[in-house]
């Protein structure tokens, strides 16, 4: 039986494999698409760590940027042992072969890597490999996975966790390519899935598959979620496509003006009230652009060579001649699963999360930039190491296949399926009407509508069939189970958001512009109520 199975194939997924096997376990790593496919491959811009390499900075420094961007909703001991441990993070990563960019300083090692501003922190601190920081950091490390032997199964689609009483025994998976449901049994289970964006489909720089399949499946199996309603706005986001140009733009000095040629707010703000600031002009019929030109092509591309590809490819606008049309859209799910400092998932015994799936309070009700890949390879190492010690003590006697049965079953009946209402005009539909009801300024009476809407869009669900029938590598399908799981999770973050009447952080409230510390300075988490027997 394996010791730690790992779901999920992103930087916090190897990372938690790598600390694992170092430990002494045996491990899988299981994903639904390849490891180099996964989200983290997108991250651009930088990953905190107060070397202090270009200027005066500390770890308190980076700790108190953290704090306050969270707005009273995160954990000092997990921030502390977060910044604490980024400049070894740093340092690991640096000796597996991250390929970061260099400063010419005479200096040597981790001293010489190069460091840049990013929004609400105090100092140059988010260290890069030029705006591919996240495919640098992620080829790295399955690269490594690989040199350790490490077990990979692609292309399996998490299902259910499979439980007993309140403890994880492994979990399900559809084996895309051939159609099977697969059970595999483990002592303990990693979950390493990613955030939710994808709720916000076409107003996302998420890609389609961050559905949070993960959270969902943690919520079937009675584990808890909390403060779902917390979901970061990217401010500049391309205006027809949504893909992401990196803070790294604005943080090495480029501007934002509106139509007039005016700059409008201090772009390295954090990143609520920037996307604020630019809703505002966009909804007073002003357009907003990022300008970038004073930097000059040679700057641009040494420093940003990606995101001039993107703009060209995607918005066809050449960054060193022309403004880039922008927008603001969702970005980075700052809730998730419930798990406590051990990163143990509240709920479930010998299950752990890690990345952006968890909510591991280090982000609180806003996220800085250059944090997540702090956290998925800080938070990664703890996540192996705290399973493996579970494993170590953890029963080897195997579920039944009760599970696998019910998800056979479960999947013959999308197959018989009616199909009359297509659902992916019902995730267009969903993506607005989150992106226009549950976005950067919400308001209760929409909030309300919206809920009506997702619920309905839950029951007409079983209309919703699949057209494809074939049972091997059926994209409709498991398109159709990234759906559902956005659609579960859909009220939660609905609901969540509207009993917070209060303004914080990433969630601003119109009527309710304030912090409001005496009702509202605490997590919101739900679970499901366990069923009678
Ligand atoms: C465009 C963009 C730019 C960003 N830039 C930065 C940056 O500069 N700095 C920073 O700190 N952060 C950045 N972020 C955020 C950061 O990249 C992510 O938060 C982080 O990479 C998430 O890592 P993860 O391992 O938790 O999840 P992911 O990388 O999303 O990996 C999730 C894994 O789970 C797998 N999975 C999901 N569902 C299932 C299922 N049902 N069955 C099996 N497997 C499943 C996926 O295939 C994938 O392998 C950026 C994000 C985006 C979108």
């Amino acid at each position: 039986m394996i010791d730690v199975l790992i779901i999920g194939t992103g930087g916090a997924g190897l990372t938690a494999a790598l600390s694992a096997k170092e430990a002494g376990a045996s491990v899988l790593v299981v994903g639904k698409a390849y490891p180099t496919n996964s989200q983290t491959s997108m991250a651009q811009g930088g990953m905190n760590a107060a070397l202090g390499n270009v200027g005066e900075d500390h770890i308190e420094f980076h700790m108190m940027d953290t704090i306050k961007s969270a707005r009273g909703l995160c954990n000092e001991d997990m921030v502390r042992h977060m910044c604490t441990d980024a400049p070894k993070t740093i340092a690991w990563l640096e000796s597996l072969g991250v390929p970061f960019s260099r400063l010419d300083n005479g200096a040597s090692g981790v001293e010489t890597i190069a460091q840049r501003q990013m929004g609400g922190a105090s100092a140059k601190r988010a260290c890069y490999a030029q705006d591919y920081t996240g495919l640098k950091i992620l080829h790295t490390l399955y690269d490594t996975c690989l040199k350790e032997n490490i077990d990979f199964l692609d292309e399996h689609y998490l299902l259910n966790l499979i439980m007993q009483d309140d403890t994880v025994k492994g979990a399900t998976f559809l084996d895309i390519r051939t159609g099977e449901v697969v059970q595999i049994n483990a002592k303990s289970v990693i979950m390493a899935t990613g955030g939710y964006g994808a709720v916000y489909h076409g107003y996302t720089t998420n890609a389609y598959g961050s559905t949070g399949d993960g959270i969902a499946a943690v919520v079937r199996a009675g584990g808890a979620i909390s403060d779902m309603e917390f979901i970061q706005f990217h401010p500049t986001a391309l205006k027809s496509s949504s893909i992401l140009i990196s803070e790294s733009a604005r943080g090495e000095g480029g501007y934002l003006v509106n139509t007039e040629g005016e700059r409008f707010v201090d772009e390295l703000k954090p990143r609520d009230e920037v996307a604020r600031a630019i809703f505002a002009q966009l909804k007073s019929g002003s357009e907003v652009f990022l300008d970038v030109r004073h930097l000059g092509e040679e700057k641009l591309m040494e420093l940003l060579p990606q995101e001039v590809a993107l703009c060209k490819l995607h918005e066809h606008v050449d960054p060193a001649k022309e403004l880039i049309p922008v927008k603001p859209v969702a970005h980075y799910t700052m809730g998730g699963i419930d798990v406590n400092k051990t990163l143990k998932v509240y709920g479930i015994n010998g299950c752990y999360a890690v990345g952006e799936c968890s909510n591991a309070k280090v982000h609180g009700a806003n996220r800085l930039g250059g944090n997540s890949l702090l956290e998925i390879t800080t938070f990664g190492k703890l996540a192996g190491e705290n399973a493996y010690k579970y494993a170590v003590d953890a029963s080897d006697v195997e579920a039944d296949n009760a599970q696998q049965q019910k998800d056979k079953m479960q999947l013959e009946n999308i197959y018989a399926q009616e199909n009359t209402i297509n659902f992916y005009e019902k995730r267009e539909a969903l993506g607005k009407l989150f992106y226009d009801s549950v976005g950067i300024v919400r308001v209760n009476t929409a909030l309300h509508i919206a809920l009506e809407d997702v619920l309905s869009m839950q029951t007409s669900l079983s209309q919703m069939g699949i057209a494809d029938k074939s049972p091997t590598n059926n994209t409709n399908l498991t398109d159709f189970l990234e759906f559902s799981n956005a659609l579960l999770l859909s009220p939660s973050i609905i609901s969540c958001a509207t009993a917070r009447d209060e303004s914080r952080g990433a969630h601003y409230k119109v009527g309710f512009e304030a912090q409001d510390d005496a009702k509202f300075a605490w997590h919101m988490v739900l679970q499901k109520k366990k069923e009678a027997v």
